[in-house]
């Protein structure tokens, strides 16, 4: 269940309610409404509506009591990564290579990124290939290069974690760790990345429902983290004609059922650079929170995922185009109830 109390509650009404769930062997979490009041969750259900300060019991909830709207119905959460902030203000455009091919070649890349507007930079150091004799990333030599760019660009980084074992490593050197699609129902890396002290970028199993993804982010907060970001970045559809099915749906229907940011991936949604920019601003569109877009100096030569990832000159065009269309959004050329914002990228 999931009580929501005053900002004046007395902290005896909290206490009664944990030792209230307590005592019936329930687990609770108690976070904020983003209103200055507290809610406790309660796996379960005890009485406790007379109590001073409670304002609302719901009983009947969705599974995933910390990542739903319900509990936060007023307050998207906004995710702070270094100097970025995901959520409930203008949209992010993380951007850079799938992998991280060496010092130079990260650095180059790094620089471009950062040219071209992005706020944060993204690069793989531990790669999930499909194929066991394909490039699996440079490890923590490329966790290294990774911080330098960071260093180089002030741009913070986010990228992959694949084991449970390398989540103190992976936090060491990134400022957001990434649990990929592959992943997502990885339950003792998500119960890992709950107790790490960085915001988690979640992407969506590419054979996840929504409530699935959603309970994937619930494993995440149970343990101790509330700073998820969820990703759409495609699910597996029938046609092989795009790598994967992007799924904006899950843009507005995710914003409906949660309190979460949510950003868009074209670039594994597609598997075709010469779709990314269309995709990427049909995202925004949708209400996405931002963008992860892989750009390469030189895509043709790209280690990874060559063939969906762009240049830095075409990051900077959807970073600009992606702005006019939030100023139209913003300017009731749509409903503006749709909550987006008017800017995006670091020029603006
Ligand atoms: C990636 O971001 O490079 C990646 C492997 O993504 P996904 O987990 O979505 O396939
Ligand atoms: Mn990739």
């Amino acid at each position: 269940m999931i009580v929501t109390l005053t900002a004046d509650a007395p902290v005896s009404t909290v206490n009664a309610i944990l030792a209230a769930a307590s005592a019936a062997g329930c687990e609770t979490h108690t976070f904020d409404d983003g209103h200055g009041g507290a809610v406790v969750g309660i796996a379960g259900t005890v009485a406790v509506a007379d109590l001073p300060g409670v304002s609302a019991v719901l009983e009947k909830h969705r599974p995933y009591m910390l990542a739903s709207r319900e509990g936060r119905p007023h307050a998207p959460s906004v995710v702070k990564v270094g100097n970025a902030r995901i959520g409930g203000g203008r949209p992010v455009v993380i951007g850079g290579p799938c992998v991280i091919e060496g010092r130079a070649e990260l650095l180059e890349a790094a620089l471009a990124t950062k040219a071209a507007g992005a706020d944060m930079l993204r690069g793989g150091a531990y790669k999930p290939r499909t194929s066991p004799y394909a490039f699996q990333g440079l490890g923590e030599e490329g966790l290294r290069y990774l911080a330098e760019a960071r260093e180089v660009t002030g741009l913070p980084v986010v990228t992959e974690v694949m084991e449970p074992d390398q989540v103190d490593l992976v936090a060491h050197y990134a400022d957001m760790l990434q649990i990929g699609a592959r992943n997502m129902a990885n339950f003792p890396l998500l119960r890992r990345a709950g107790q790490a002290n960085r915001p988690v970028l979640l992407k969506r199993g590419f054979s996840a429902t929504i409530e699935e993804w959603l309970m994937s982010a619930e494993y995440v907060m149970a343990h101790g983290n509330p700073n998820v970001v969820l990703c759409e970045r495609g699910i597996r559809g029938f046609d092989p004609a795009t790598r994967f099915t992007l799924d904006l749906t899950a843009v507005p229907l995710i914003k409906e059922l949660s309190h979460l940011p949510i950003i868009v991936d074209p670039s594994h949604g597609t598997g075709r650079r010469s779709l990314v920019a269309r995709m990427a601003l049909a995202g925004l569109a949708a209400g996405a929170d931002g963008l992860i877009i892989e750009a390469h100096p030189d895509p043709e030569s790209a280690r990874c995922d060559g063939m969906q990832t762009i240049t830095p000159a075409e990051l900077a065009g959807i970073i600009e185009s992606g702005r006019v269309l939030h100023a139209a959004l913003m300017g009731g050329a749509v409903d503006a109830g749709l909550g987006v914002a008017p800017t995006i990228g670091a020029h603006a």
